[in-house]
């Protein structure tokens, strides 16, 4: 071989070495649901490993059914008179959280534990509860109980009502993908679609070389979840998020009991709606609205309260009957 070869070899070699392999989408089961990450051209092992040991941080935090999360130290040190020591991210959560509960005049209410347990939905232990229980439960669910303090740089959330506990799994799915958005950033990723239990985000350009495509993301039927979608949205970027009456729920004398619940009257939200859907570049944003517009339904007015945003939201009632608002 002469040298002129030999250096052709060697740059062969070197390119074909660096180039790392490209994985196929990966999904976890993590958050309490289904997560699937689709990195296209970017999706080293280490970024998708990356991605989801996020994911999986988020969850030991936040998630009320793991012991020694934070959000369940707290829970357990509820009425005590002890002020739990969180890290920033849990406090910054909890803080928004109790200001989206103000803005949406708690149809979104993170303080809702009691009502959620006594129904057990998706639980072993799923039922009708008493109506004198579910009055009892009502009584625990003011969000003011949750006092939040900050003294030399560390972080204290205390509950002050031995009977309220916190629950955000109305608004973590969108916290964990508006985090990985960050992420996504940072590392130069060019296009991902990340799928968190159906809460969508769909970021940079979907086509390399039309820069104007648009990405298509269906919306359930939720009348007939396994039919064609109800409705396809088209968007350059951002997140689609869902809340409905489908997703986790029991039948009982007739009546569907699902797990969305409107904390006045402690039962599953009755607004007339199947699903509402929200679009915007702002996952937790979506994940808030959704759950509290399918609280309130469509004729609620606290919605003008979050028009510095670009919103869309697609609401389908019990019939099937689709209307679209933008705002
Ligand atoms: P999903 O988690 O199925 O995508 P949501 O975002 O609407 O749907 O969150 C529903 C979950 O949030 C419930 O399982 C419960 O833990 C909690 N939750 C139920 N009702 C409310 C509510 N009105 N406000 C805040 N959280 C709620
Ligand atoms: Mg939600």
């Amino acid at each position: 071989m002469n040298l002129r070869n030999i250096l052709i070899f060697a740059i062969c070699f070197l390119t074909f070495s660096c180039k790392k392999t490209v994985l196929k989408p990966q999904t976890q089961y993590v958050l309490g649901t289904i997560c699937n990450i689709n990195l296209f051209e970017s999706g080293t092992s280490d970024l998708y490993q990356e991605l989801f040991s996020e994911l999986n941080a988020i969850d030991d935090k936040f998630n009320v059914n793991k012991e020694y999360s934070e959000i369940s130290v707290v829970n357990q040190n509820a009425g005590s008179g002890i002020a739990t020591n969180v890290s920033q991210e849990v406090y910054e959560l909890v803080r928004r959280s109790k200001e989206y509960a103000m803005l949406t005049e708690n149809s979104f209410n993170p303080l809702l534990g009691a009502i959620i347990k006594l129904w057990g939905i998706g639980s072993d232990f799923q039922k009708v509860p008493e109506e004198k229980e579910i009055q009892e439960a009502i009584k625990h669910c003011d969000p003011n109980s949750i006092v939040l303090s900050q003294t030399d740089g560390m972080y204290f959330i205390e509950i002050t009502d031995k009977n309220a506990s916190l629950d955000l799994g109305a608004i973590v799915k969108g916290f964990a993908a508006d985090k990985l958005v960050k992420l996504l950033k940072e590392k130069k990723v060019s296009r991902a679609i990340l799928d968190l239990g159906g809460n969508i985000y769909v970021f940079g350009d979907k086509s390399k070389s039309d820069q104007n495509s648009l990405w298509q993301v269906g919306i359930k039927n939720p009348i007939m979840p396994q039919a064609n979608p109800i409705e396809i949205v088209s968007l350059k970027a951002g997140s689609v998020v869902t809340s409905g009456n489908y997703e986790r729920f029991f039948i009982q004398d007739g009546i569907v009991y699902h797990h969305i619940f409107d904390g006045k009257t402690g039962r599953p939200a009755q607004s007339g709606l199947a699903s509402v859907t929200v679009i915007s570049e702002n996952s937790e944003l979506c994940d808030v609205l959704a759950t509290a517009l399918f609280v309130a339904g469509t004729t609620e007015n606290f919605i003008k309260r979050f028009d510095e945003q670009t919103i869309k939201i697609v609401f389908v009632d019990l019939d099937g009957t689709v209307q679209i608002l933008s705002i």
